[in-house]
């Protein structure tokens, strides 16, 4: 007789938020970009001709421009940025997307966002898409970067649960060597920011599926164990085990997610689904 699996095949997925629920195309990606080359423009006083080209690359070696900026030595209030950079986005663009709240609802497995964008963004994108009560826990900035000042209270807020913060001194524990400079900024794709979330999660990576639109997050969630899926991709890249062009396929490619588990637990989209699965086991 084979081994019996102890469990269901996957306890969790962790979902990027921003190009991976909703579509590049919504523009918010550019006008970010845009906003962040204002800022350092305007706030930090960087010559126009070099902001371009210091923005994407530091954002390549960082994982974010912001990181990037902190490593260099730039001293600006994260929360300042945040608001400079997301205070004037098109938000409008985005609508509630009911089709993919469904599937997201019927998925029985834990639901978790994982983000670099600040809690105030994260709010805002998941009550456009109307999406705020689909996921357990938000891990975004403020999680990974959490204020200097000592605050003992989750930071939650009336729309979206999130994690409470790390205390600092565990995560610059995890910040390992490295020849760039550092930056005291942890984020995504960095491997520490991975382990982070499974700890933060409580999570077994070999459980877990990461979605993501960004293939270097891909690859650095692959590396820290993940099942990993690329999102808005219609072929797989170096790290991924599944593509998808929009995260409205996820059945389609993922069907697995739906089986083996208890009936009682499925609700009335995934009944016949529960009823082959009996049949077969
Ligand atoms: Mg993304």
């Amino acid at each position: 007789m084979e081994a019996m699996v102890i469990g269901p095949k996957y306890e969790c997925l962790l979902f990027d938020m921003d190009d991976t629920l909703y579509p590049l195309s919504a523009g918010i990606n550019l006008a970010c970009r845009k906003n962040i080359q204002d800022y350092m423009r305007d706030h930090l006083q960087i010559e126009e001709s070099q902001i371009a080209e210091m923005c994407l690359g530091l954002y390549r070696e960082y994982g974010t421009t912001m990181a990037g900026l902190k490593a260099l030595g730039y001293e600006f209030d994260n929360d300042e940025f945040h608001a400079n950079v997301h205070g004037t986005l098109p938000y409008d663009n985005l609508r509630p997307d009911p089709v993919l709240r469904t599937l997201l609802l019927s998925i029985p497995q834990r639901k978790i966002i994982f983000t670099n964008s600040d809690k105030v963004h994260a709010e805002e994108i998941l009550c456009r898409l109307g999406l705020e009560d689909c996921f357990e826990g938000v891990i975004c900035f403020e999680t990974l970067n959490p204020p200097a000042a000592p605050s003992n209270g989750l930071s939650k807020s009336q729309d979206c649960m999130l994690f409470s913060g790390e205390p600092s001194s565990d995560l610059n524990d995890l910040n390992r060597s490295d020849l760039r400079p550092k930056s005291p900024i942890l984020c995504k794709p960095t491997i520490e920011s991975m382990e982070a979330a499974i700890r933060i999660t409580n999570v077994d990576p070999k459980k877990t599926i990461f979605f993501d639109d960004s293939i270097r997050n891909i690859a650095s969630g692959k590396a820290a164990g993940f099942h990993t899926v690329i999102v808005g991709r219609s072929s797989v890249v170096r790290g991924a085990d599944h593509a998808l062009e929009s995260i409205h396929n996820i059945k389609e490619a993922l069907p697995e997610l739906w089986e083996g588990h208890d009936r009682s637990e499925s609700d009335a989209v995934l009944a016949s689904a529960a009823v082959e699965t009996a049949v077969v086991a």
